[in-house]
């Protein structure tokens, strides 16, 4: 008979642990008798990165499915509601932005407006006319109502969150609630059976943690996935250069400023700055290209945009905290009875926030699929490996995308970013059909893609890409007609949204002191 898996052991305690404990523990009943045994082991000395602040929608699915309370999670986390995100002096270096919010366009399943909306692109912006997204980031204001319940919304939103707070709010929840078992010990030797799989971790206070599945997520030393079984790392910055973020914490000045809605990623010289406002305080950092940059010189650029945008104290005063990576993945995620997720697995720049999502999913995945034994383990690995490697080769793909269409000539960032041998075929393909049609469902061939064909949609035209042939079928005048009435109907949606939601302070400021309509 081959070994039951009855007792998962996580490695590390950043949002990828808890993430994942939580789910499997959730889904497996790790708080009754009969439940599966999960373990969470955390180093009390290597604190988590405390970065990732900016999440999809998933999360909403996510903390639902350990039982958190929205409310709860707002208050505990500084969080705040994110509806996509604002790229600025992308496609020319200047004051031109664009939106890539989370609502796809209107009717997407049955229609593709943006075939129509070309005519139309010098009078509205394409994000304008398919969805009422946009405009509600503009005006800062919130993707629902007090009166809303609990992860219901009028608009699709993920949230702006704190790190440190959230890997300790969901450590919280995961050992009261969800029966998580928590040792605080470093990890000092893996131990392994004549076969090859993990039997054991000795720690530092003389502690062996028994399991029949092991996760590694700790972080970028990777400690079963990379110093262990030694899985290569496959490197992609030859496609994203970006391998330096600088990272800085702005205080509020006053309760009442207004919250963004969006992250913005503004373009630099040699990368980027995101901007991520949370309730108490902005999260702000510059991500760059050591290749592109000096590590002196990107410090002057993230100065100059906070003198910007906090003033010149703040920029004065700050001590920006540095961050290495190499950008890229494991060559696979699951090998024998260990798979790595989160840092551990890979990463790359945090461009579309991909990273807490891909930890969701792996989390999802494990939990719906947990082998019951050791026999089974391998094809589940093999499929595990299959789905991730797809989603990171996508992943690259779609960060590519943003870089490959500027026209911006200021920089040999810029210029190297468009040069043929960093781009993949595969999009090189993608932008050359892309030209004469948009793209739509056919274009991204699984049914669980990452980005969809709306994602690519809204960068394409926000970067100003032209689709000029005819594309599609829906040129007679019965989809004219419908196309219409689907314009005008974006349109008056979005009036009646300006006008009924609160800002994204005012909300949360309400949930703090009321909270939501538990569901
Ligand atoms: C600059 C930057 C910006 C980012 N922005 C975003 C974003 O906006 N959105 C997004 O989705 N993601 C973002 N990410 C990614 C996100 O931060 C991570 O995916 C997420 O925090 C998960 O990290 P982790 O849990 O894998 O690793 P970590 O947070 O590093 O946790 C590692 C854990 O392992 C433990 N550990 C290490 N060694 C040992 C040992 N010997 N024994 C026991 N325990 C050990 C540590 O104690 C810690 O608990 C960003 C990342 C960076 C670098």
């Amino acid at each position: 008979m081959s070994k039951a898996v009855n007792s998962i052991v996580v490695a590390g305690g950043g949002s990828a642990g808890w993430l994942t404990a939580g789910l499997v523990a959730a889904e497996h009943q790790a708080n009754q008798a009969s439940g599966l045994n999960v373990i969470l082991v955390e180093s009390p000395d290597v604190s988590p990165i405390g970065v990732g602040e900016g999440t999809w929608p998933t999360m909403r699915r996510s903390l639902q499915k350990m039982g958190v309370s929205e409310t709860d999670f707002l208050r505990a986390c500084d969080a705040s509601f994110k509806q996509g995100t604002c790229f600025s002096g992308w496609q020319h270096g200047a004051e031109e932005f664009y939106y890539h919010p989370f609502t796809p366009p209107q009717a997407f399943n049955e229609t593709n407006l943006a075939r129509f909306w070309q005519p139309l692109r010098e009078r509205v912006t394409f994000a304008d006319a398919v969805s009422p997204q946009a405009r509600v980031c503009e005006s800062a204001l919130a993707p629902k109502q007090i009166t809303t319940p609990e992860y219901a919304s009028n608009i699709n939103y993920g949230y702006h969150l704190d790190a440190g707070k959230f890997a300790q709010f969901l450590r919280k929840h995961c050992v009261e609630k969800l029966g998580v078992k928590h040792i605080l010990d470093n990890i000092t030797t893996v131990n392994t059976d004549t076969d090859g799989d993990i039997q054991s971790l000795n720690t530092q206070s003389g502690r062996r943690i028994e399991g029949d599945l092991f996760v590694d997520c700790t972080g970028f030393s990777a400690l079963l996935i990379g110093k262990h079984y030694d899985i290569p790392f496959i490197s992609k910055q030859h496609i994203l250069f970006n391998d330096r973020a600088l990272a800085v914490q702005v205080q509020r000045e006053s309760a009442d400023e207004a919250i963004a809605s969006s992250t913005h990623s503004t373009a630099q010289n040699a990368g980027w700055v995101w901007d991520i406002g949370l309730p108490a305080r902005r999260g702000v950092g510059y991500t760059y290209s050591s290749a592109h940059s000096s590590d002196e010189q990107a410090e002057i650029e993230l100065r100059s945009y906070l003198k910007r945008t906090a003033g010149v104290a703040v920029s004065e005063s700050c001590s920006p905290r540095q961050l290495k990576f190499n950008p890229g993945h494991r060559e696979k995620l699951w090998h024998r009875n260990c798979v790595a997720i989160g840092l551990s697995g890979g990463f790359v720049e945090p461009l579309e926030a991909s990273a807490l999502v891909m930890i969701e999913l792996s989390a999802k995945m494990l939990s719906e699929q947990l082998p019951a034994n050791r026999s089974i383990m391998d094809v589940v690995a093999k499929r595990f490996n299959e789905k991730f490697l797809y989603h990171w080769h996508r992943i690259i793909e779609f960060l590519k995308l943003h870089y490959v269409l500027s026209l911006r000539d200021d920089s040999d960032y810029w210029r190297d970013n468009r040069r043929e041998h960093s781009i993949p075929e595969s999009l090189r393909e993608s932008l050359e059909l892309w030209r004469y049609q948009c793209p739509w469902h056919m274009d991204l061939p699984h049914v669980d893609e990452l980005f969809s064909s709306a994602s690519y949609q809204y960068v394409l035209y926000g970067m100003g890409f032209k689709s000029e042939g005819p594309g599609g079928r829906q040129s007679d005048l019965v989809a004219r007609a419908r196309v219409e009435n689907l314009f005008n109907d974006n349109a008056s949606r979005t009036r009646q949204l300006l006008e009924g939601l609160p800002s994204n302070r005012e909300l949360i400021t309400k949930v703090h002191k009321f909270g939501f309509q538990k569901i």
